[in-house]
């Protein structure tokens, strides 16, 4: 598929199977990793314990153990121990797989694979999931949304709504976009909302799609200082939910 397709697609899949959330009264703010590197596990994940926050890592199973432009992946075994720790498995498809490549029907398979290999480690199942490469066509978006509570792209707020079924997210990589995450913390201060940070390896060299120690660390003393709430996907999302429900 070409890139303008695969863009006219996403454009397309953004106005259909909408499942808009509340408002939040007071941002909140949540940390996920996407793959997952071993660097961000034994890096990252630290640095948020170290205030008491827990993150959601959206574990593509079959990468587990393998190297790749991301640097080494997390082991299966640092699965078990980082739910262990609190934080959160949310589900990225077993093979990392682009909605471009495959049909609905693969694709949902795969994300079943994903979910059987997690629950044989005893994992619940996954309430949470993130498009690989923020790939998503409208028959993709539909059937997952049968599946999880909230299923997350990889573009930064464009609306002042959030769709359940397509979650705003805003990177945490290295480079030109960088002061964007922080600017984005300073405006969460004075505007209520929903921050979804995200990034993959978090290492001294990394890939176009990581960030440095420092810099994780720069994101981190800023949400403290904010004073802003920090939640795991799950947790935030059964709080906004909450909301509708009550208000
Ligand atoms: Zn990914």
């Amino acid at each position: 598929m070409s890139e303008v397709l695969f863009k006219a697609n996403r454009f397309i899949a953004r106005g259909l199977s909408r499942s808009l959330l509340p408002n939040v009264d007071a941002s909140i703010v949540s940390f996920g990793f996407d793959d997952c590197p071993a660097s961000a596990i034994e890096t990252a994940l630290p640095m948020l314990e170290a205030e008491g926050w827990r993150a959601t890592v959206y574990v593509a199973y079959g990468l587990c153990g393998t190297v790749n432009h991301l640097g080494r992946h997390m082991e299966i075994s640092d699965i078990v121990d980082i739910h262990n720790r609190g934080h959160e498995i949310a589900d990225h498809t077993y093979s990392h797989l682009s909605s471009n490549t495959v049909s609905t029907r693969e694709y949902i398979e795969d994300v079943e694979r994903n979910q059987m290999a997690l629950q044989e480690l005893g994992l619940p199942r996954s309430r949470h999931f993130a498009y690989p490469f923020g790939h998503v066509s409208p028959p993709l978006k539909k059937a997952l949304r049968k599946r999880f509570q909230t299923l997350r792209g990889v573009l930064s707020p464009t609306t002042p709504w959030q769709d359940a079924n397509l979650l705003n997210a805003i990177r945490i990589y290295s480079g030109s976009r960088f002061d964007a995450a922080l600017q984005q913390i300073e405006a969460a201060k004075t505007t209520p909302q929903w921050l979804n940070f995200f990034t993959h390896d978090v290492r001294e060299k990394p890939s176009d799609f990581g960030c440095t120690p420092h810099e994780f660390q720069k994101i981190v003393n800023a949400v403290r200082d904010s004073g802003l709430r920090v939640m795991t996907v799950d947790d935030a999302f059964r709080k906004i939910v909450k909301r509708r429900h009550t208000s």
